[in-house]
């Protein structure tokens, strides 16, 4: 607790910040972990060591929904059906959002993005998808914008399906500099953020969780024994095969 950004709270800003699984810290592939007990938290008796380990990505999500002040009543699109993405269809949908849109260009994606509350899954691969957006939004396009693939044409598709007035926020990683539409940021005038991991996220997660709000299993699609994680590694890894989260259980 020596930096300013720790003792304002904001831990995951901290220059010397010790995260589990990023390097040089070791990660959680082990079957007993020695752990700083203020960043432990009980799981309640509902939730499953599945949905317990899956309160990481819907941390991201909690906080990106934070940073967009999603407001009940609101649209929401989302771009990009992975974990992130799916975290966010679901945190949308408990934070009131009227209707939620996904974005992804793969179809098996999108089944999954319907499954977990998206009320309408889209393809952008043809470059229309402002037009589609104008379209299933009646021309109001979308109070909050969630971009969860790093991807560069996503980035630039957030700016343009935003509403005048919304807020479009960044969680993707993916090229160090990619180009925006600035001109219709402006006229616009959106508000962007940028998040990082997460802050103060994980209790209020696993309270969703415990009350049932939030289901996280349907987007597992592959599970290993901590004796396979060699397998479940170069799954996770090759682009060529349909997989969402792939799970390593002890
Ligand atoms: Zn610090």
């Amino acid at each position: 607790m020596s930096c300013d950004f720790c003792r304002q709270g904001r831990y995951n800003l901290c220059p010397d910040v010790h995260f589990t699984g990023a390097p040089p810290y070791n990660g959680m592939f082990c079957d007993f972990l020695v752990h700083d007990p203020r960043f432990v938290y009980r799981i309640p008796d509902r939730v499953s060591f599945t949905q317990a380990a899956l309160a990481e990505p819907l941390s991201v999500a909690h906080n990106a929904i934070g940073k967009a002040r999603l407001v009940p009543g609101e649209t929401a699109l989302i771009l990009g059906a992975g974990p992130i993405g799916f975290s966010c269809i679901e945190m949308a949908r408990v934070a009131g959002a009227a209707k939620v849109i996904s974005s992804e260009p793969l179809a098996f994606r999108r089944a999954v993005a319907l499954k977990v509350g998206a009320d309408q899954a889209v393809d952008p691969s043809s470059g229309q998808l402002p037009q589609i957006v104008r379209e299933i939004t009646d021309g109001r396009m979308c109070e909050c914008v969630f971009e969860a693939s790093g991807a560069e044409s996503a980035i630039a598709d957030a700016i343009h399906c935003v509403r005048p007035g919304g807020r479009v926020v960044y969680i993707g990683m993916g090229k160090a500099v990619v180009g925006v539409p600035h001109a219709e940021l402006l006229k616009r005038e959106a508000t962007i953020s940028g998040i990082y991991r997460y802050v103060n996220d994980f209790g209020p997660v696993i309270g969703l969780l415990g009350a049932g709000k939030l289901d996280a299993e349907a987007w597992v699609s592959h599970r290993f024994e901590l004796d396979r994680i060699r397998e479940a590694m170069a799954l996770a890894n090759d682009p060529s095969k349909n997989k969402l989260k792939v799970m390593v259980t002890t």
